[in-house]
């Protein structure tokens, strides 16, 4: 057969399925244009797992009327001032978001700037747009997607339930609200308001989106190598998931999945910490703009680093530095399972050294009370009765005939919890 050029909306709608492939990233090509557009409030709404309306408002500096057309062609960016590929500081940088949003979908965009009266509208429907309308509107840029796909039929067909290409949205959503804690983020799923994350320190916005259990089990990171800095927090090695998915990484401000940066942590917790197991954590990483190639991958997840070494040993050294430091702490919180192990009164929950502290002090003596209660429960019961807590590591317990003295980081290991 012979070589033949690709007719160009082929090599448009290839290039665009590479940035586009579900409704996640929809949402992520436009929370980033609303980020490098300097916005400090970003509100997102979503119907259908996005399948049917994604919605990002932003009160940005605006899209001018002259140039709303050019934003939705190919290539066309306002970012990436000095054409360097190597000097990139904003998001986006290719010109391919909108565009490729624009391809298989209804897209409204409505935007006005701080030199414009009113905001115009624009509205393209599988590639055709259809001439710009005056609208009020506040400064800032609203861009709503209607039907993802409709007009790609074989795409469409790949997309899965509601709830499972929801779960991406709230992911993608919860990465970029973790990376900028000074914008205020709204996330709205079908009628629903899921998060309300006002404008907030850095600390906060991490407890916000990681939890209250990671609030009391975690080590903050702080550290720095001439231009490497360093911030996040990591979890005390008693404290871990089922999953690698509690682990964000950003590399100046970008969410990125990088091989080098989890096997590093990896490395790092191997023997603190069971197989299988996965320690919680949020980590930021700033190195100078020519240190990393970010034009390895059309959704601009992946990125490269010219010294991958350097990384290497500068987290290696910072997160072992930070856990050593720590190395007396253990987790507050006992897993369910570890719990149905001992028997603790209904009271006890939630489930928490703290909570199970102050139910077994020294002081009350829950024995009488429950005396009753504990004959029947000895036999369900292989570790007995809490009775108290020591160092906040060991936990006293009282069998039918004996006494135990459990280890909880020990025990957390032998269980596989
Ligand atoms: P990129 O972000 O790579 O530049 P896009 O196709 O996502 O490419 O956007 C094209 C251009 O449209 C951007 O460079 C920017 O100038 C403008 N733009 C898009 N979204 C917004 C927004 N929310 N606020 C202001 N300008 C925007
Ligand atoms: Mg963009």
């Amino acid at each position: 057969m012979s070589i033949r050029i690709l007719p160009s909306d082929i090599v448009h709608r290839i290039a665009a399925g590479e940035v586009i492939d579900r409704p996640y990233s929809v949402v992520k090509e436009l929370m980033e244009n609303s980020i490098d557009a300097h916005a400090t409030y970003i509100q997102v709404a979503v119907r259908n797992g996005g399948k049917t309306y994604i919605s990002v408002k932003d009160n940005g500096w605006g899209i001018k009327k002259d140039e709303l057309e050019l934003a939705i062609q190919r290539h066309t960016t306002s970012k990436l001032p000095k054409d360097d590929l190597f000097d990139v500081r904003t998001l986006g940088f290719r010109g391919e978001g909108l565009p490729s949003i624009a391809a298989g979908s209804r897209l409204y965009i409505s935007s006005r700037t701080s030199d414009e009266e009113n905001g115009w509208s624009l509205f393209a429907e599988g590639g055709k747009v259809h001439p710009l309308k005056p609208v009020p509107q506040d400064m800032g840029t609203h861009v709503e997607v209607k039907d993802l796909f409709y007009a790609l039929p074989s795409r469409l067909r790949f997309l899965k339930t509601d709830a499972w290409e929801g779960e991406f949205i709230l992911m993608t959503f919860k990465k970029l609200a973790l990376a900028y804690p000074s914008i205020r983020f709204t996330l709205k799923v079908d009628k629903h308001e899921v998060f309300d994350l006002p404008c907030s320190a850095d600390r906060k916005r991490l407890i916000h989106i990681l939890g209250k259990d990671f609030a009391k089990n975690h080590i903050p990171i702080n550290g720095g190598q001439g231009a490497l800095k360093l911030k996040g927090a990591i979890s005390l090695p008693t404290f871990h998931k089922s999953t690698p998915n509690y682990q964000y990484f950003f590399v100046n401000g970008r969410p990125v999945k990088d091989k080098l940066l989890s096997s590093t942590v990896r490395n790092v917790y191997q023997d603190l910490i069971f197989r299988k197991r996965y320690p919680v954590l949020a980590l930021f990483i700033e190195v100078p703009p020519d240190e990393i190639d970010i034009n390895i991958h059309p959704q601009k997840h992946e990125i490269r680093f010219k010294q991958p070494e350097m990384i290497r040993r500068f987290i290696k050294g910072a997160l072992s530095h930070a856990l050593h430091e720590n190395a007396h702490q253990v987790s507050t919180t006992l897993s369910r399972e570890m719990l149905d192990m001992l028997f603790t009164d209904e009271s006890s929950s939630p489930h928490s050294y703290t909570t199970l502290k102050e139910e077994f002090s020294p002081y009350t003596s829950p024995k009488e009370q429950k005396k009753s209660q504990h004959e029947q429960s000895f036999r369900s019961y292989p570790l007995g009765h809490a009775q108290g807590q020591l160092y906040e590591t060991y936990i006293f317990s009282e069998g039918e005939d004996q006494v135990f003295i459990i280890d909880q980081h020990a025990m957390h290991e032998r269980c596989g919890l």
